[in-house]
């Protein structure tokens, strides 16, 4: 099969031939429809967390089952599914407690070893060399995937599309219900109006949020997130963010605050924006070691939450995700403002790099 492929850290990604992957017990093999263009990537990709190479990137995958490993509790060959970047073991103690978000297996194996759980990876050169898995590499023609985060798609429910179901929605999702537990009639402030900010819009407005700023440094920006529900713009390149976000709310400040970029600057000023006993959210990620400014006696003085959330908890939420997508209540066809070659990966993550991805990319194998 062909993947795209990083074979060193820092070096560009490009076009290989794999061997064919086999899915092994309890596993299921995704011919991939298509896999979303995620930051969190970038940071294997350049080297900013310590991960093995080769490796075979992507994690937000759509496709159709090919085949199933033996046992595996998956659909049927044929049907359309969608994966989550969270790969849950379901036996670890936080996926007992519902916490798949934390599962240990996936961290441990995975995110530390680019390896599934038995400890090996399923993706090898034709030569025998074993490239590394971040996530499912979902860059590929192939990807093996666990069976416990496999997903029938809702019918009417676009295939390539819908691959943003697995990482920016479905983080997006996790971040407003379980991390800041919106309500109808809150306001929110969105730091960040790229695949997760701009999916956060959509997301907020769903849980009744009556007052969604989204914040981002590029006016072009600004139509897209209109279109997904943000009452307001600010563009943080030309006035203070945080003192419109307070001019905006009567000087009181957001109950929610979500910041998507992972920078120690955008963090504080999420932080600050936070109203008295509000949330402040963190959802992007940063290379290993980078910490933000945070004041104390404002922290303690006004009751501010600071929470982190990755993901969602997968086995319950994905399914609810893709239900309301179903009926037409998450958009997943809107956020994707564009469409790659899997020839183009490195392209696509240049682009990304220059902040102009309006939404997500995706590439369509
Ligand atoms: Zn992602
Ligand atoms: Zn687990």
């Amino acid at each position: 099969m062909r993947a795209a492929v990083c074979p060193a850290p820092g070096a560009p990604v490009r076009v290989e031939e794999l061997r064919d992957p086999r899915p092994k017990e309890g596993e299921v093999l995704i011919r991939v429809a298509a896999c979303g263009v995620c930051h969190s990537d970038l940071h294997v990709a350049r080297g900013d967390l310590k991960f093995p190479t080769p490796v075979v990137l992507g994690h937000e995958i759509s496709g159709t089952v090919e085949a199933l490993g033996p046992g595996a509790a998956g659909p049927a060959p044929g049907t359309r599914v969608v994966a989550s970047f969270i790969m849950p073991c379901a036996r670890c103690p936080r996926c007992l407690e519902g916490r798949d978000d934390l599962c240990e297996t996936y961290f441990a194996m995975n995110r530390a070893k680019g390896t599934l759980y038995d400890g090996e990876t399923r993706l090898f050169r034709p030569d025998g060399t074993p490239v590394a898995m971040n996530m499912m590499g979902g860059l590929a023609e192939l990807a093996v995937v666990p069976a416990t985060d496999v997903f029938p798609l809702a019918p009417g429910l676009p295939l390539a599309e819908s691959c943003i179901l697995g990482c920016a929605i479905m983080t997006a999702y996790g971040a407003a219900k379980h991390a800041a537990g919106l309500r109808p009639g809150q306001s929110v402030a969105i730091l960040g109006a790229g695949g997760v900010g701009s999916n956060l819009v959509q997301i907020a407005r769903l849980f009744g949020a009556a007052e969604v700023i989204a914040i981002d440094v590029r006016d072009e920006k600004l139509p897209e997130v209109m279109k997904l529900g943000a009452s307001r713009f600010v563009n943080a390149a030309k006035t203070d963010p945080v003192e419109a976000v307070l001019a905006l709310t009567a000087g009181r400040g957001v109950d929610a605050a979500f910041e998507a970029l992972g920078r120690p600057e955008t963090v504080a000023q999420a932080f600050r924006m936070t109203r008295d006993g509000g949330a402040t959210v963190i959802v992007g990620l940063a290379p290993a070691g980078v910490a933000a400014p945070i004041e104390i006696t404002r922290l303690v003085r006004r009751g501010i939450r600071i929470t982190g959330s990755l993901g969602c908890r997968v086995r319950t939420d994905m399914p609810e995700i893709i239900r309301l997508a179903g009926e037409g209540k998450i958009d997943v066809a809107r956020p994707v403002s564009r469409r790659y070659r899997l020839d183009q990966v490195q392209e696509a993550y240049d682009t990304m790099q220059r902040g102009e991805i309006v939404g997500r990319a995706i590439v369509v194998l």
